[in-house]
Order: structure tokens, then sequence, then C-alpha cells
């Protein structure tokens, strides 16, 4: 069977695209194989070939790792409009808004945390500044009261749909970085609630969230002492905090 079809037996929709892809990752014809049946097996292409496109750019993703979805990159504009000096990409996976916000800003100082360590280890191939642990903790100390921007793509998923997200999550990206806990707030809570003590006063809180859980994610943002407001655009919505000058 050609490749090709392999792959459309495995279902994957865009099977020429991908056939396209994993030649030009693999170094022979046997790793060639290799790749095809890894992406036969139900691994996600980025994961197989190594890498995501992001806001144009080539991103470093490695198994385990949560792969960069194009409807972050409404989390990158805005924070690039902000034109930060210093930037933070809270909860940050591979590191792919980081690294983008680097490459737009090269001025600014833009640090990345996570609390996993595969993520840390990958997100390391992408930006300079990364930090493992628990949000805030993870980062130095001396940034606190004056970040410009956090950015924070935090697991949103409530515990109880990501037995409903695709395989391809569910089964290849780290929980941790999928789920929310029962409502999906719990990480944003957190986040939102530490970051008034790390942003500088005028400082932005942008975090992604979905339409179902605006209304609650404008809660927890105000809750933590954030003027916040929503940023729609075609399959996504921000919630965007500032917190007062
Ligand atoms: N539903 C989102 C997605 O798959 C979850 C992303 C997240 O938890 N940050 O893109």
């Amino acid at each position: 069977m050609s490749i090709v079809d392999q792959l459309r037996a495995a279902g994957c929709v865009f099977a020429e695209v991908e056939a396209d892809l994993l030649r030009e990752a693999a170094a022979d014809e046997r790793h060639l194989a290799d790749l095809v049946a890894q992406r036969v097996s139900g691994l996600p292409l980025e994961h197989v070939v190594g890498w995501a496109e992001f806001c144009g750019q080539r991103i470093t993703v490695e198994p385990g790792v949560f792969v960069p979805r194009h409807r972050t990159e409404l989390l990158v504009d805005l924070a690039t409009e902000l034109k930060p000096d210093i930037a933070v990409d809270m909860c940050c996976g591979s590191g792919a808004v980081g690294a983008v916000l680097q490459r737009r800003l090269p001025e600014a100082a833009v640090y990345a945390a996570d609390i996993d360590p595969v993520a840390t280890k990958c997100a390391r191939k992408n930006l300079t500044n990364v930090f493992e642990g628990d949000l805030f903790d993870a980062l130095p100390h001396e940034l606190q009261g004056r970040i410009d921007v956090v950015v924070a793509n935090v697991p949103y998923v409530p515990t109880g749909d990501i037995q409903f997200m695709p395989a391809e999550a569910r089964d290849y990206e780290a929980r941790v970085a999928l789920d929310g806990g029962t409502d999906g707030l719990e990480v944003m809570r957190r986040v939102a609630a530490q970051a008034v003590r790390w942003l500088r006063p005028g400082g932005h809180l942008l975090s992604e969230t979905s339409e179902r859980q605006a209304p609650e994610a404008l809660t927890a943002f105000t809750a933590a002492g954030l003027q916040a407001r929503l940023v729609t655009s075609e399959d996504t919505t921000a919630a965007v905090g500032q917190l007062p000058a």
C-alpha cells in the first residue's frame, strides 16, 4: 500500500499533506516506514514529525507535550499588541507562545514556565528562559510586580469532558495540560489569584477560554482584582485582565 493509502486507511483526512510532511521528516526509507507506522498507530502528526506550525513558526513538539493549537494564536496577537518589555508564557507546554513572542519582540525579556518536566525540556528547545514549577512559584522572585504581560493557556477542559476529546489529545497529550478540574476553571482561578502579585500596575493577564466558560472566567479574573473583558475571534475566546494602575 502507498503511504497515502496507509494514512487514509488509518483515518487521516489530509493524507497527501501528511505523507509529504512524513517524507520530509524521514532520514531514509526505513525511518519513513517507522514514522508512517507511528502515525498509523494514532500518534499526533506533530509528535511524529517533531514540530507544529504556530503563528507561521515551526515549534519543536516532543511526545507527550501539548500540541500548540492555531486558536491560541489570538493570545499571541493580543500580547504582541501590548508590546511588553517583560512577558511570561505561563503553562507553556512546548513554549510555542513564548517562542513566537520572543521572535516578534526581540528586545523583550520572555520567560516560560510549566509544571511538567517533559514540557519544560521541550520548551527549552524553543526558547531560552524556561522554568519548571507550579505556576508562578516557578519564576525568579525578582519578577514580582514587574511583568507587563502574562499569557496563560491554562488547562481548561472540565475533568468529565476529557473523555470527549479527540483520541490524539486524550491519549497522547499530558493530562496535566488539559485537565482544568471539575468545572475546568481551577487552574485559571489560581493563575488569576497569583497574577496580581506578579504583574506591574497596568499589566495584563491573557487567558484562553471557551465560549461556555467565558462568564466564569471573567468572574475569576474580577474576583482576583483584575479589570476583565472578553475578546472573541472565530473559534476562540480570550479573557483579558488588567491590573489597575
Ligand atoms: N479544548 C482545548 C483544546 O483542545 C483545550 C486546551 C486547553 O486546555 N488549554 O484546544
